[in-house]
Protein backbone atom coordinates (compact mmCIF):
# COMPACT_ATOMS: atom_id res chain seq x y z
CA UNK A 1 0.00 0.00 0.00
CA UNK A 2 1.50 3.21 -0.58
CA UNK A 3 1.55 6.51 1.10
CA UNK A 4 -1.43 8.41 0.80
CA UNK A 5 -1.09 10.75 -2.10
CA UNK A 6 -0.71 14.51 -1.41
CA UNK A 7 -1.20 17.70 -3.68
CA UNK A 8 -0.39 20.06 -4.86
CA UNK A 9 -0.69 17.17 -7.96
CA UNK A 10 0.71 17.21 -11.68
CA UNK A 11 -0.87 14.50 -13.82
CA UNK A 12 1.02 13.56 -17.06
CA UNK A 13 -0.86 13.68 -20.59
CA UNK A 14 -2.84 10.34 -20.60
CA UNK A 15 -4.82 11.66 -17.24
CA UNK A 16 -6.75 14.97 -18.72
CA UNK A 17 -10.07 13.44 -17.24
CA UNK A 18 -8.77 12.76 -13.99
CA UNK A 19 -7.64 16.42 -13.76
CA UNK A 20 -10.81 17.50 -13.99
CA UNK A 21 -12.32 15.64 -11.71
CA UNK A 22 -9.49 16.32 -8.81
CA UNK A 23 -9.89 20.14 -9.98
CA UNK A 24 -13.81 19.80 -8.81
CA UNK A 25 -12.98 18.10 -5.69
CA UNK A 26 -10.81 21.19 -5.20
CA UNK A 27 -7.37 19.43 -5.21
CA UNK A 28 -4.60 21.81 -6.77
CA UNK A 29 -4.01 19.63 -10.49
CA UNK A 30 -1.93 21.08 -12.91
CA UNK A 31 -2.08 19.15 -15.75
CA UNK A 32 0.52 18.10 -18.49
CA UNK A 33 -1.29 19.66 -21.35
CA UNK A 34 -2.61 22.66 -19.80
CA UNK A 35 -2.27 25.65 -22.09
CA UNK A 36 0.96 27.39 -20.23
CA UNK A 37 2.69 23.91 -19.59
CA UNK A 38 1.55 21.73 -22.83
CA UNK A 39 4.20 18.89 -22.58
CA UNK A 40 4.17 15.51 -22.68
CA UNK A 41 8.56 15.29 -22.23
CA UNK A 42 9.20 13.03 -19.04
CA UNK A 43 12.44 14.92 -17.86
CA UNK A 44 10.02 18.58 -18.28
CA UNK A 45 6.90 16.96 -15.88
CA UNK A 46 9.94 15.89 -13.28
CA UNK A 47 11.71 18.83 -13.14
CA UNK A 48 8.39 20.58 -13.11
CA UNK A 49 7.00 18.57 -10.26
CA UNK A 50 10.12 19.19 -8.21
CA UNK A 51 10.02 22.90 -9.13
CA UNK A 52 6.76 23.38 -8.14
CA UNK A 53 7.01 20.54 -5.27
CA UNK A 54 3.80 18.60 -7.16
CA UNK A 55 3.14 14.94 -6.66
CA UNK A 56 3.09 13.61 -9.92
CA UNK A 57 0.64 11.29 -11.30
CA UNK A 58 0.90 9.10 -14.08
CA UNK A 59 -0.02 5.52 -15.70
CA UNK A 60 4.18 5.33 -16.79
CA UNK A 61 5.83 3.17 -14.51
CA UNK A 62 9.39 3.97 -15.86
CA UNK A 63 8.01 7.90 -15.14
CA UNK A 64 6.52 6.63 -11.27
CA UNK A 65 9.47 5.42 -10.64
CA UNK A 66 12.14 8.32 -11.77
CA UNK A 67 9.74 10.60 -9.46
CA UNK A 68 10.28 8.18 -6.33
CA UNK A 69 8.26 9.79 -3.62
CA UNK A 70 6.96 12.70 -5.83
CA UNK A 71 5.34 10.19 -7.81
CA UNK A 72 2.14 7.94 -7.57
CA UNK A 73 1.41 5.38 -10.20
CA UNK A 74 -2.14 4.76 -11.20
CA UNK A 75 -2.98 1.34 -12.52
CA UNK A 76 -6.38 2.01 -14.21
CA UNK A 77 -7.41 3.09 -17.59
CA UNK A 78 -11.03 4.34 -16.66
CA UNK A 79 -11.02 7.15 -14.76
CA UNK A 80 -13.45 5.82 -12.16
CA UNK A 81 -10.61 3.50 -11.08
CA UNK A 82 -8.49 5.78 -11.31
CA UNK A 83 -10.05 8.11 -8.80
CA UNK A 84 -10.91 4.87 -6.47
CA UNK A 85 -6.71 4.03 -6.50
CA UNK A 86 -6.72 7.86 -5.05
CA UNK A 87 -9.44 6.91 -2.90
CA UNK A 88 -8.34 3.64 -1.63
CA UNK A 89 -4.88 5.41 -0.90
CA UNK A 90 -5.92 7.97 1.32
CA UNK A 91 -7.22 10.89 -1.14
CA UNK A 92 -10.09 12.86 0.13
CA UNK A 93 -12.43 12.69 -3.18
CA UNK A 94 -15.31 15.28 -1.99
CA UNK A 95 -17.10 17.70 -3.85
CA UNK A 96 -16.88 20.64 -2.66
CA UNK A 97 -20.79 22.94 -1.86
CA UNK A 98 -18.64 26.06 -2.67
CA UNK A 99 -15.85 25.25 -6.49
CA UNK A 100 -12.70 26.47 -5.28
CA UNK A 101 -11.47 25.46 -8.81
CA UNK A 102 -11.61 25.53 -12.70
CA UNK A 103 -12.11 22.24 -13.79
CA UNK A 104 -10.79 23.41 -17.29
CA UNK A 105 -7.68 24.96 -16.24
CA UNK A 106 -6.74 24.61 -12.44
CA UNK A 107 -7.34 28.38 -11.82
CA UNK A 108 -9.20 29.85 -8.61
CA UNK A 109 -13.01 30.13 -8.86
CA UNK A 110 -15.10 33.27 -7.55
CA UNK A 111 -18.77 33.01 -7.58
CA UNK A 112 -20.50 35.88 -9.87
CA UNK A 113 -21.54 38.92 -8.09
CA UNK A 114 -25.16 39.44 -8.27
CA UNK A 115 -26.53 40.69 -11.60
CA UNK A 116 -23.69 39.79 -13.64
CA UNK A 117 -23.36 38.32 -17.27
CA UNK A 118 -23.84 34.77 -16.93
CA UNK A 119 -22.71 32.33 -20.21
CA UNK A 120 -25.82 31.34 -22.53
CA UNK A 121 -26.11 27.98 -21.11
CA UNK A 122 -25.98 29.36 -17.19
CA UNK A 123 -29.55 28.88 -14.98
CA UNK A 124 -30.97 32.19 -14.35
CA UNK A 125 -30.96 31.61 -10.71
CA UNK A 126 -28.68 29.87 -8.78
CA UNK A 127 -25.01 30.72 -8.19
CA UNK A 128 -22.52 30.63 -10.78
CA UNK A 129 -18.71 30.88 -10.30
CA UNK A 130 -16.54 32.24 -12.92
CA UNK A 131 -12.52 31.35 -13.29
CA UNK A 132 -10.36 34.18 -12.65
CA UNK A 133 -7.66 32.44 -15.14
CA UNK A 134 -9.82 31.48 -18.17
CA UNK A 135 -12.98 32.91 -17.65
CA UNK A 136 -15.19 29.61 -18.14
CA UNK A 137 -18.29 29.63 -15.73
CA UNK A 138 -19.40 26.90 -13.73
CA UNK A 139 -22.68 26.05 -11.90
CA UNK A 140 -24.46 22.80 -10.26
CA UNK A 141 -25.97 21.10 -13.48
CA UNK A 142 -26.14 17.98 -14.61
CA UNK A 143 -22.09 17.53 -15.16
CA UNK A 144 -22.11 18.48 -11.44
CA UNK A 145 -24.60 15.90 -10.58
CA UNK A 146 -22.89 12.93 -12.39
CA UNK A 147 -19.91 13.70 -10.78
CA UNK A 148 -21.30 13.84 -7.51
CA UNK A 149 -22.72 10.38 -8.27
CA UNK A 150 -19.11 8.93 -9.57
CA UNK A 151 -18.04 10.20 -5.99
CA UNK A 152 -20.52 8.77 -3.83
CA UNK A 153 -20.30 4.93 -5.55
CA UNK A 154 -16.57 5.28 -4.80
CA UNK A 155 -16.72 6.39 -1.50
CA UNK A 156 -19.83 3.40 -1.22
CA UNK A 157 -17.64 0.77 -2.61
CA UNK A 158 -14.86 1.01 0.14
CA UNK A 159 -17.79 1.24 3.04
CA UNK A 160 -16.23 4.94 4.07
ZN1 LIG B 1 -10.19 28.24 -15.91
Amino acid sequence: MPEAPAGPFLLDAMLGKLATYLRMCGHDAAYALDEHRDTEADDELLAAARAEGRTLLTRDVQLAAQAGAHGFLLESRDVADQLRELHDAGLALTLDDRPARCGACNGPVERLPAGAERAPHAPDDGPVWECERCGQQFWKGSHWDRVAETLAEIRQDNGS
